[in-house]
């Protein structure tokens, strides 16, 4: 069968966004999971063209290549590229779209061991905080082990006793008409074990909900929905199986004066008339101290300067950003008499001399031209 067009799969233009691509293959990849289309083999199968779809063209350098060659790309890379890509891999590309959306990783077999749900706890920073890498401590309450009983079920290991349905083997045979069937015991959930005087705390069960505190190290660089991944930190199932995973989100705080977008800084400057017109050299504050920036002379509002590496170093890149320094004039207010007086000694001289700027010029022809001359 011939391969489909990546894009045409994902139903998006070929210019569109990292950020369309992603919210597309979300849609699909919901849509299509085996997790909610059980013994459903064309789901599967566009579950799976999705997730080739998107490892290609989520990543720039495989859909630069894609763009050129289209699927050709990709032949005879370990056996034609994806052709034998298994499940699990696929997974482990969703996990990081996802996360925890669908509970454990790859749990679609069904063969897997039970697991506790992850968690997620959303953890505000500051800008300063994001960039350079912060430790905090949280606290958060979920199912843990039970601290009362040490997760046995109860205070005296004496109460613990072979369950009396299954004898302790955590089965029982149930007659179904004329067979007869193994089940788990539903006395004991197949522990084989019972607690005559239930802890209090647990009633029995060995997991509690209990307030955790935990110290997190945030590494430099997060940003908006990065998630750090505490492994084993989710909630507590006992000896059921393992713990789910904690993942703390982030999500940073507007700030006073910088704005953040991936690796660049953006910022306004407000300077005055005449510093713009005469030119000046003035103080910016940058995330490592201040620095000194150059207004030249005649320099117009909304003009950018870019100070190259003085912007962030993202957490899965290394190449750091750029401030990027957007000058506003300031209009002078509530001036003395003196200032004014000044001011109309400029104006005078303006009207006779031609100082205008090439932006104005340009302005009063264009509107000289919509006049008729
Ligand atoms: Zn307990
Ligand atoms: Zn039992």
């Amino acid at each position: 069968m011939a391969k489909r067009d990546y894009y045409e799969v994902l139903g998006v233009s070929k210019g569109a966004s990292e950020d369309e691509i992603k919210k597309s293959y979300r849609k699909l990849a919901m849509k299509y999971h085996p997790d909610r289309n059980p013994d459903d083999k064309s789901a599967e199968e566009k579950f799976k063209e999705a997730s080739e779809a998107y490892e290609v063209l989520a990543d720039a350098e495989k859909r630069s290549a894609y763009d050129r060659m289209g699927h050709a790309a990709f032949e005879g890379m370990g056996g034609g590229g994806f052709g034998g890509a298994n499940f699990q891999d696929i997974f482990s590309n969703f996990g990081d779209v996802f996360g925890d959306l669908f509970g454990g990783r790859g749990q679609g077999g069904g063969q897997r061991q039970r697991r506790g749900s992850d968690l997620r706890y959303v953890m505000e920073l500051t800008l300063e905080e994001a960039v350079k890498g912060v430790k905090k401590t949280i606290t958060f309450t979920a199912p843990a082990t039970c601290t009362t009983c040490d997760g046995k079920g109860t205070q005296k290991p004496e109460d613990v006793v072979t369950c009396t349905g299954c004898q302790g083997s955590g089965h029982i045979r149930m007659q179904q008409g004329f067979f007869s069937v193994n089940q788990t015991c539903p006395q004991c959930q197949g522990r084989g074990k019972m607690v005559k005087n239930p802890c209090g705390t647990c009633r029995g069960s060995g997991i509690a909900d209990r307030s955790r505190t935990l110290e997190v190290t945030i590494p430099p660089g997060v940003d908006t929905g990065d998630r750090v991944r505490l492994s084993g930190e989710g909630e507590s199932i006992g000896s059921a199986g393992q713990a789910g995973d904690l993942y703390v989100e982030i999500a940073v705080r507007e700030h006073a004066v910088f704005q953040r977008d991936g690796a660049d800084l953006y910022m306004d400057v407000p300077i005055s008339i005449t510093d713009a017109a005469l030119g000046k050299e003035v103080e910016i504050p940058t995330l490592d101290g201040r620095v000194s920036l150059k207004i030249p002379e005649g320099t117009q509002t909304g003009r950018v300067f870019r100070l190259r590496g003085k912007g962030v170093k993202p957490v899965r890149t290394s190449m750091i950003g750029d401030m990027l320094c957007r000058v506003v004039v300031d209009t002078p207010v509530n001036l003395t008499s003196r200032q004014k007086e000044l001011l109309r000694e400029f104006q005078a001289i303006e009207d006779q001399h031609q100082s205008q700027s090439a932006n104005k010029k340009s302005f009063f022809d264009k509107v000289s031209e919509f006049f008729g001359g």
